[in-house]
């Protein structure tokens, strides 16, 4: 048709465009399991990740999502080596076995050793002589009582013998022996008395108070970090497997384009962790990043809170529709799918399934934590924590690492950069574990109207239906001055 000038597609739909229909249902809430599959190999018990922005995710955070049974994605706005560090925190938090303990020598000084303490937030460390034989312990106990922190471990350390066992030991043995010693510490020495690891009752009571927790085959809580493309993101990308990162996140604004899908490809050649890619927002945009080998596709362009990309650049897809469209191309290839921005409310992340996501991915949902890198902020008496986009000025300017998730990463002067991101705060809320309570148990309602015991019951029986303006009003609460904000409801933004 000569008449025919461009294409201009049917309408598409966000979170508050729909509604999930109510279903036959013979199951209590607390009975739905919201187990779900995070990428290829990798799976958790909640559908939850923090995102990868500098004021999300920092170790903090990443160790609290994953003790809820979520994941946290570690942000790539500082240098390599600081961003491994933080997963190395992550690795060391909480575990079966510690497989590297941090350690110090007999000749360094309580000072020291409470710098170290207070950077891992443990109690104790074993201390090693040069060849690595344990010599003693030095914890809280011992040093409490010192007034001169210029001693040395050796002077005031509880020295070998201690009560230790052999690299191997059953968990049950290992529990046995920190109870009939009343002991918190036992270090694990080989034959030649070197120390090989350490297990801690710390660790025992953690898995009791957090059965939910992402864990990896040993008993280490999970963590992802992001990196961007390009020969100095595969030097950092390594960098983050090394330091023991389950799966890395290959993390650009616009991931249906060259530089993703081969730093994709580069990454699953590889092959040390599992490999999750995005933002992409079509069909075609997740099948490129499967082709190119993706363990799973990340879906959002321009939903985010803080993010102005759809005005800046007027490009993107609203958020659920975006969803549906890329779940053509991941259902049929098996690749999980993760929803990444723009939800308001706990229902939202059952809309975001039921559109076919298998995970959601969360930035201001998540800001306000106790967890979340950065201080309080009082307004007015009340208390706020700092929010904003990775495309935003504040994150761009200076010496940033993330002026490359925007394809800006030669621009140096300030004023030619081009934000696609805003700078906010939003409102304390309290500790992870609180506002995770409240988003699970949302869903679990979700799950219970659609009489869906489990994600993947969830996603296929699921009907969403399109409302009106008139029905998003009728949504909310309306037709009264509301005096009390709920724990899960915060008005109408
Ligand atoms: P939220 O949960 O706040 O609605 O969205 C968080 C998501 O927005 C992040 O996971 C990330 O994908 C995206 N994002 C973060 N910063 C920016 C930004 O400055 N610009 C754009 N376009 N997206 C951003």
């Amino acid at each position: 048709d000569p008449a025919q000038t461009a294409t201009i597609l049917p309408p598409g739909l966000t979170y508050d465009d729909v509604l999930l229909l109510p279903a036959y249902s013979d199951l209590q809430p607390g009975e739905a399991d919201t187990s779900t599959r995070l990428s290829r190999s990798l799976t958790l018990r909640i559908p939850l990740i923090s995102s990868a922005m500098d004021t999300v995710t920092e170790a903090r955070m990443a160790v609290a999502m994953a003790r809820q049974g979520g994941v946290g994605v570690l942000h790539r706005n500082l240098p390599a080596e600081e961003q491994a560090q933080q997963v190395d925190l992550v690795k060391r938090s909480e575990a079966g076995m510690i497989t590297h303990p941090v350690t110090c020598s007999p000749d360094e000084t309580l000072a020291d050793v409470e710098e170290l303490c207070a950077h891992y937030r443990i109690s104790g460390v074993p201390v090693t002589d040069a060849d690595g034989v344990l010599v003693g312990i030095v914890t809280n106990r011992d040093m409490r009582f010192e007034e001169d922190r210029r001693r040395a471990v050796r002077e005031v350390m509880t020295p070998m013998p201690l009560v230790t066992a052999p690299v191997g030991v059953s968990r049950d043995d290992a529990f046995r022996l920190l109870r009939s010693h009343k002991v918190e510490k036992l270090p694990l020495v080989d034959e030649r008395g070197r120390l090989r690891g350490l297990i801690t009752v710390k660790d025992f009571t953690k898995s009791e108070q957090y059965p939910l927790a992402t864990k990896d085959a040993d008993g280490r809580l999970v963590v992802g970090a992001a990196v961007g493309v390009g020969p100095d993101a595969e030097k950092r990308a390594q960098g983050l497997i090394d330091a023991g990162a389950d799966f890395i996140v290959v993390d650009v604004a616009h991931g249906h384009s060259r530089g993703v899908v081969d730093m994709v490809a580069k990454l699953k050649a590889n092959g040390q962790a599992d490999v999750i890619a995005g933002n992409i927002a079509t069909r075609a945009g997740a099948q490129a990043l499967i082709d190119a080998g993706a363990d799973a596709v990340k879906v959002g362009v321009g939903p985010g809170s803080i993010c102005t990309t759809r005005v800046v650049a007027g490009v993107g897809a609203p958020q659920v529709t975006a969803i549906y469209e890329a779940a053509k191309a991941c259902r049929p290839a098996g690749v999980p799918l993760i929803g990444d921005g723009g939800l308001q409310y706990s229902g939202d992340i059952a809309k975001a399934i039921v559109a076919g996501a298998d995970t959601v991915m969360l930035g201001s949902l998540l800001a306000g934590v106790e967890e979340s890198p950065g201080d309080l902020i009082f307004i007015n008496g009340k208390q706020f924590k700092t929010y904003r986009g990775m495309g935003s000025l504040g994150a761009m300017r200076g010496q940033s690492y993330s002026k490359d998730r925007y394809s800006q990463a030669d621009v140096a002067v300030e004023e030619q950069l081009v934000p696609e991101g805003i700078e906010g705060q939003v409102p304390y809320r309290g500790p992870l574990r609180a506002v995770s309570h409240q988003l699970v148990g949302g869903l679990h309602q979700s799950m219970w109207y659609a009489g869906a015991r489990t994600i993947a019951e969830l996603r296929d029986r699921g009907q969403l239906m399109q409302i009106t303006a008139a029905g998003l009003k009728e949504s909310h609460p309306h037709d009264i001055q509301m005096t009390v904000e709920a724990p899960n409801y915060h008005g109408r933004r």
